[in-house]
């Protein structure tokens, strides 16, 4: 599989690496972002990149100014890291104990300052200006609505999100129109019956028999309510109740996730569990109280912007640019999508000699193949010369 890793990216590989390596090194978590975002703004700076600090909390703008005028392109990377160990043992192990980039985003962060590095060297080329958007927060927190909030996107014309992806090998890219991660939403389920002797059920509101009831038919809307050509997944993922062997529980609580690739979907699944909720109170004659929290909208990419994005992913990675592994997973990515056109890609980067599955995001063990870093800031450069720095 040919690779052609832009030339003034090789050349910078060192630095890119090393900074990755800096930060993994020093994970912070949402909202917590300071020493990461210091070093992202020292080293615009050092670039003569205008930088504004404090964006969105912890968040850190770049701007490039072309010797033209023209577009504004924004470039996003993601900064923070999440609350768990590492445990693998290389020589750039976290040093922050219970704090670890386990998702790539210290990647995402040294991968853009490539690009900057590279662009700012270009500047009297560039009709139009680059928006280097290093966001706090979004692991759960949704950063990028507080950089939104404080105006990160202003004047933008385009948006462009990288993610590195484990679950695709280095050399490949991941890129489609339309939906490319889920809406990820949270509920919670609380059944009030009424308890009693184990051996006596007359008379009780079985809550155990009741959630039982409810986890299957809840199964129902996937199965038999969504269009199964497009995905969608209910999950129960805790249940808690009861109290002994021998006591009928009076109270069931139980908690999980929702994921949509499409808005229509989405309310599909929130209005039927509504609906089965409330069946099921009437069938067992309970209290059930239903509580549903809208987590991160879909992503979803710009037709346009995905053409932009395939075509200069193909002059980097050739035929390595397709269709994505995709995942149900969220991405806050979504908000700045839903403001300003744009597209979320997926840059392979599963390590080398191992099965693309058997070191994922969010695992204590999560590694990356370094190489993928040169193929997402050269993508990244190739996207603002396509756009900005042609005739
Ligand atoms: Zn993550
Ligand atoms: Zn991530």
């Amino acid at each position: 599989m040919a690779v052609n890793i832009r030339p003034e990216i090789q050349d910078i590989e060192n630095t890119i690496i090393s900074t990755r390596r800096d930060i993994h090194q020093h994970p912070e978590l949402a909202f917590e972002e300071h020493r990461t975002a210091k070093l992202v703004a020292d080293h615009l700076e050092s670039l003569g990149i205008d930088v504004q600090t404090g964006v969105g909390k912890t968040g850190v703008v770049g701007i490039l100014k072309g010797k033209n005028t023209g577009k504004t392109i924004a470039l996003r990377a993601d900064m923070d890291a999440l609350p768990m160990q590492e445990t693998s043992d290389v020589p750039y192990k976290s040093k922050n104990d219970g704090v670890m980039h386990a998702c790539g985003h210290d990647g995402h962060t040294a991968m853009l300052l490539g690009a900057a590095e590279i662009l700012s060297k270009n500047r009297e080329k560039l009709n139009g200006t680059v928006k280097f958007l290093f966001q706090p927060a979004e692991e759960g927190q949704g950063g990028a609505r507080y950089m939104i909030k404080d105006g990160a996107l202003e004047g933008v014309d385009e948006v462009y999100g990288i993610h590195l992806w484990n679950y695709q090998e280095f050399g490949t890219l991941g890129v489609k129109p339309g939906p490319i991660m889920a809406a990820a939403d949270l509920f919670e389920i609380t059944i009030h019956g009424k308890g009693g002797h184990g051996a006596t059920p007359q008379g009780t509101k079985d809550a155990v028999v009741i959630s039982s009831h409810l986890v299957q038919t809840l199964q129902t809307i996937v199965s038999r309510n969504t269009n199964p050509i497009e995905s969608t997944v209910v999950t129960i993922g805790q249940i808690n109740g009861g109290y002994n062997f021998n006591i009928i529980a009076d109270t069931v609580n139980m908690k999980g996730t929702a994921r949509a690739y499409t808005e229509e979907n989405r309310q599909l699944i929130k209005t039927r569990m509504a609906e089965v909720i409330k069946g099921t109170e009437q069938i067992f004659s309970c209290k059930i109280d239903f509580d549903y929290e809208d987590g991160y909208p879909p992503t979803i990419n710009d037709p346009d912007a995905a053409d932009t994005l395939l075509n200069a992913a193909q002059k980097i990675v050739g035929e390595g640019a397709g269709y994505p592994y995709l995942s149900m997973g969220g991405e806050d990515f979504s908000y700045m999508l839903q403001e300003v056109p744009g597209c979320f890609f997926l840059v392979g980067s599963s390590p080398m000699n191992r099965e693309p599955l058997s070191v994922p995001h969010h695992c204590s063990h999560f590694d990356i193949d370094e190489r993928a870093l040169l193929v997402g800031s050269s993508v990244y450069l190739q996207i603002v010369e396509d756009l900005l720095m042609k005739g």
